[in-house]
C-alpha cells in the first residue's frame, strides 16, 4: 500500500515532471496525443495483473471472465467504429501489428512494396534494419520530385517492377490523402494483397473525415495512440477472410499474453472515439493544420526560406521544408523547443541532410486540438512559429515563451490531477 512517492521518489519525480512538461508546452509532435483520464485509470487498474493468453472464449488461463468482457467490448467498439468485419485489439504497439500482419499474409522471403522511408514511410514497411527488410524482399515507391505527392503511375511502375506480394498503404510523415481505391486497383492487376497501416489518419477516419481504406483493403493496422488519443498500443482490422490468419499471427505468433488492462483502455477510447465531441476534436486538428500551413506559407515565412510540402495539408500534420533555410531541422526544432513548443524534426524528400540533421519540421494538431484548442488558438500558434522561423537565431524568444505560456495557463491540461 506504500504511495509511489514514498517507496520510489526518483520515479515519482519523473511522473511530475512529465506532468510540469506537458502541462507547460504545447505539444505539436504529429504522432501524439493527450488521453483521456478515463484511459489513464483503466491503464493504471488491477488488469495489468491479468494473465490472458488465447482470445475471449478461448484462454489458456483461467479467471478471465472479467478481461473476457473488456476484450469483447474492444473488439465489437473497433469494428463497429470502422465498418470492419474483423478485428484483432491483441497488439502491444503500433509495430507489432504490422509484424503481424506481414506475418499472417506472407512467408519470410516475399515481396513487399510500400512507401520509401525517406519520403515519409514507416520502419515496418520495409526499411534495412526492421524485421520488414530483414525478412522480406523490399521495393520501395517514393513521391514525385516536383509534386511531393504519391503518384499513382509511379506506384503502379514499380509494382509491375517488383511485383509484390503485398502492397503497402500509409505513412508517417505525409500530409495528403491516398487514393486506396487506386492502390486496390494496383494490388489487383499484379496479384498482390493490400495492407493500409492507418495509424497517423486512423482518428480522421473514425470521425468521417478522411476516406477510409477499411472497404478497400485486405487489412488495415492502426495505432490507438495517434490521432485516435487512445493508449499507446496496436490493433489490426481485416476482412473475415483473414480473420484467422491476423488472429494467430497475432498469438500465438507474435506475442504472448496480451495487456489486460491496455485493452480495456482502448475499448474506452473506441467509445469516445463513435461520440460527437471526437467529430468536433478532429475537425478542430484538421482545421488548426490547414491554419498552420496557410501561415507558414505567407511571404515573410517564405522569403527567409521556409515553405510547405505540398502546398498545404489535407490531414491533421503539416511538413515543413527547410532546404533553402538558414536553419537546419535540428536548429528548428531546438529553436522552438526553447520557446516552448514540442514538434519533431523531419527528413524531406530528397533531403541533402542527414536523418540526425534532416532539413524539414514535422509538425502536427492533434494534441492541441485534444487540449481544447480552436481556429484562434491555432491562429496564434501558427503566428509563433512562423515569426521563429522567419527570424531564425534572431528571435525574440522571451516574447514568444510569453505568448506559449498564456496559451497553456488558458486551456490547463489534467486540472486536478
Ligand atoms: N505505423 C505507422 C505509419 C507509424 O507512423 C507508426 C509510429 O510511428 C507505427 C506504425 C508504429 O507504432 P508504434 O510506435 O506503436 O510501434
Amino acid at each position: 500500500a506504500t504511495p509511489l512517492a514514498e517507496l520510489d521518489p526518483e520515479i515519482a519525480a519523473v511522473l511530475d515532471g512529465e506532468l510540469t512538461r506537458q502541462r507547460d508546452t504545447l505539444e505539436m509532435i504529429a504522432s501524439e496525443n493527450f488521453v483521456p483520464r478515463a484511459v489513464l485509470e483503466a491503464q493504471g487498474s488491477v488488469l495489468t495483473n491479468k494473465y490472458a493468453e488465447g482470445y475471449p472464449g478461448r484462454r489458456y488461463y483461467g479467471g478471465c471472465e472479467q478481461v473476457d468482457i473488456a476484450e469483447n467490448l474492444a473488439i465489437a467498439r473497433a469494428k463497429d467504429l470502422f465498418g470492419a468485419e474483423h478485428a484483432n485489439v491483441q497488439p502491444h504497439s503500433g509495430a507489432q501489428a504490422n509484424a503481424a500482419v506481414l506475418h499472417a499474409l506472407i512467408n519470410a522471403g516475399d515481396k513487399i512494396l510500400g512507401l520509401e522511408l525517406a519520403h515519409g514511410g514507416h520502419l515496418t514497411h520495409g526499411m534495412r534494419i526492421n524485421f520488414s527488410g530483414k525478412l522480406y524482399d523490399v521495393g520501395a515507391y517514393g513521391v514525385d520530385p516536383q509534386s511531393y505527392r504519391i503518384e499513382m503511375d509511379e506506384v503502379r511502375k514499380k509494382a509491375l517492377e517488383h511485383r509484390p506480394d503485398v502492397i503497402i498503404a500509409g505513412w508517417s510523415a505525409y500530409p495528403r490523402h491516398l487514393d486506396f481505391a487506386a492502390f486496390r486497383e494496383v494490388a489487383d492487376e499484379v496479384g498482390a494483397k493490400l495492407w493500409v497501416d492507418m495509424a497517423h489518419f486512423a482518428g480522421l477516419v473514425a470521425a468521417g473525415l478522411h476516406p477510409s481504406p477499411v472497404p478497400h483493403a485486405d487489412v488495415v493496422s492502426s495505432t490507438v495512440h495517434k490521432t485516435i488519443g487512445g493508449p499507446r498500443s496496436g490493433f489490426i482490422l481485416s476482412t473475415a477472410e483473414h480473420a484467422k490468419k491476423i488472429d494467430s499471427a497475432v498469438f500465438p505468433g507474435q506475442q504472448g499474453g496480451p495487456l489486460m488492462h491496455v485493452i480495456a483502455a482502448k475499448a474506452v477510447s473506441f467509445k469516445v472515439a463513435a461520440s460527437e465531441s471526437f467529430r468536433d476534436r478532429q475537425e478542430r486538428t484538421l482545421r488548426g493544420a490547414s491554419i498552420i500551413a496557410d501561415r507558414l506559407s505567407q511571404p515573410d515565412v517564405a522569403q527567409a526560406g521556409v515553405s510547405v510540402l505540398t502546398g498545404g495539408t489535407d490531414v491533421h500534420l503539416v511538413l515543413v521544408d527547410l532546404r533553402s533555410s538558414q536553419l537546419d531541422g535540428q536548429q528548428a526544432e531546438d529553436l522552438l523547443h526553447d520557446a516552448g513548443i514540442t514538434v519533431n524534426r523531419n527528413a524531406v524528400p530528397f533531403d541533402p541532410r542527414p536523418p540526425r540533421v534532416t532539413s524539414g519540421l514535422r509538425i502536427g494538431t492533434p494534441a492541441l486540438a485534444t487540449r481544447g484548442f480552436g481556429d484562434t488558438e491555432f491562429a496564434e500558434v501558427a503566428d509563433i512559429i512562423a515569426t521563429a522561423l522567419r527570424d531564425g537565431a534572431s528571435t525574440d524568444l522571451d516574447a514568444l515563451s510569453a505568448r506559449v505560456a498564456k496559451l497553456t495557463e488558458q486551456f490547463p491540461l489534467y486540472p486536478g490531477l
